[in-house]
């Protein structure tokens, strides 16, 4: 008789695992929700990158902490996971800057639809309206008040982020009640808040910030961001979060650099304005640039040129603070590693296992969080079988 599996969560990291655990055992996914893959079709909501095309190192350099990724990102690299893909008929393309999508035409939900027939095709039952509990080794116990023993357990319970969608973290209260170690959550890949003057906001709320860089300690990135009603949001501001999160943990306060006219040197952009003061358009700048230009310089650095345009290339913001945990794209914190083996499975609990987002790492958008998701749970399964060979 096949061993089985119990798999809580029914997230993308749970439906890879319950891919490959399949082949040799008898495996039950358990959602607390109505329906599976809930984040995973919200995720499909904006730009839906599955994985991203970048070099081996330079992939496993995207993770933090990387050593403990290099495992399953090695084992289950974003190669491998889009020959998966190609297997199940879920062709994908390159995209800009890497970013791997499916191929046009294929919809969120036909991905997800094409992982679940698949697995229902290898056997894999998918019970919802099942919400964990309490577990043992061996044993897991639902608020409906069923009891379950398996072979293995595989936790698979997402972070913190976008509660309605069934990532709600409250399992973080269970394992650490369990004694298992865990770290609070914190946003990542969210939005920084700024303080904006009303009027600026009312003119200009929603708009784009085209062609800028940000610095931040000495990392520069060019791009786009959009300004909200709490301050900025967008892909050039996501990869910066995690470094502005561990500022303001430890002083309280952070501050951006702006560089409006990122093409032109100071020298070529005094030229251009010369004796006349009207930034807007001599330098060409947007009505949102030269808004905010001027709601962070006083009117005597304004008139002064010098300063003025040194204002131009370095516009010194103060953040806020970062955007509330459920409106992050992903969460850090959640199952720490001090608390797993090298092969994933609970020091405490050697036969359950744990994959995704509900582990302590962190990675930018751009595809690295579904790969870091699927990586980890073929890693659990890919384990798991080792154990019974
Ligand atoms: C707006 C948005 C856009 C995104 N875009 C992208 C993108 O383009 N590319 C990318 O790589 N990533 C993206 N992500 C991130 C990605 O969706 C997540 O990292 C990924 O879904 C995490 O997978 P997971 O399986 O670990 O957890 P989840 O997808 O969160 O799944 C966990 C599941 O566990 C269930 N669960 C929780 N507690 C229990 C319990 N006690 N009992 C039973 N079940 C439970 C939940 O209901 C949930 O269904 C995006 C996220 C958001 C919010």
């Amino acid at each position: 008789m096949k061993k089985s599996i119990a798999i809580i969560g029914g997230g993308p990291t749970a439906l890879i695992a319950a891919y490959f655990l399949s082949d040799k055992f008898e495996v039950t996914i358990y959602e607390k929700e109505k329906t599976i893959g809930r984040k995973f079709l919200v995720a499909g909501k904006g730009g839906f990158n599955l994985t991203n095309s970048i070099k081996r190192e330079a992939l496993i350099n995207t993770y933090f902490p990387k050593d403990k990724l290099r495992s399953p990102l090695e084992t289950f690299s974003n190669k491998h996971f889009r020959m998966w893909l190609a297997q199940l008929y879920i062709p994908t393309y390159e995209g800009s800057s890497g970013r791997v999508f499916p191929e046009e035409g294929i919809k969120p939900v036909s991905v997800l639809r094409r992982i679940e027939y698949n697995l229902l095709e290898k056997g894999v039952i998918i019970k919802t309206g099942y919400e964990l509990i309490d577990f043992k080794n061996n044993q897991v116990s639902f608020t409906n008040g069923e009891e379950i023993n398996a072979d293995y357990i595989v936790l698979a319970m997402g972070g913190a982020s976008w509660k309605k969608t069934g990532s709600d973290g409250n399992w973080i209260h269970l394992l650490t009640k369990k004694g298992i170690s865990t770290k609070p959550f914190q946003p990542s890949n969210c939005g920084i808040s700024v303080n904006w003057d009303t009027n600026f906001l009312s003119a200009h709320e929603g708009k784009p910030l085209k062609n800028i860089a940000i610095t931040y300690q000495n990392i520069q990135l060019k791009g786009e961001a959009t300004i909200t009603k709490y301050g900025l949001e967008g892909n050039i501001i996501y990869p910066l979060v995690s470094l502005i999160r561990n500022e303001l943990n430890k002083n309280g306060s952070a501050e951006i650099e702006l560089d409006l006219k990122p093409h032109n040197s100071v020298e070529e952009l005094k030229n251009r304005l010369g004796e006349s003061s009207n930034y807007k358009d001599k330098l060409q700048l947007s009505p949102q640039k030269n808004a905010i230009l001027k709601q962070f310089t006083t009117k005597a650095e304004y008139v002064d040129h010098s300063v003025g345009i040194q204002k131009v290339k370095a516009l010194q913001i103060r953040i806020e603070g970062l955007r509330p945990i459920d409106e992050a794209i992903s969460t850090v914190g959640g199952v720490d590693f001090e608390s797993l083996n090298d092969n994933y499975s609970l020091k405490a609990f050697p036969t359950i296992f744990c994959a995704g987002e509900m582990i302590d790492w962190d990675a930018p958008t751009g595809g690295f969080l579904l790969q870091g998701c699927f990586s980890t749970g073929f890693w659990v399964a890919k384990n798991i079988a080792h154990n019974e060979t």
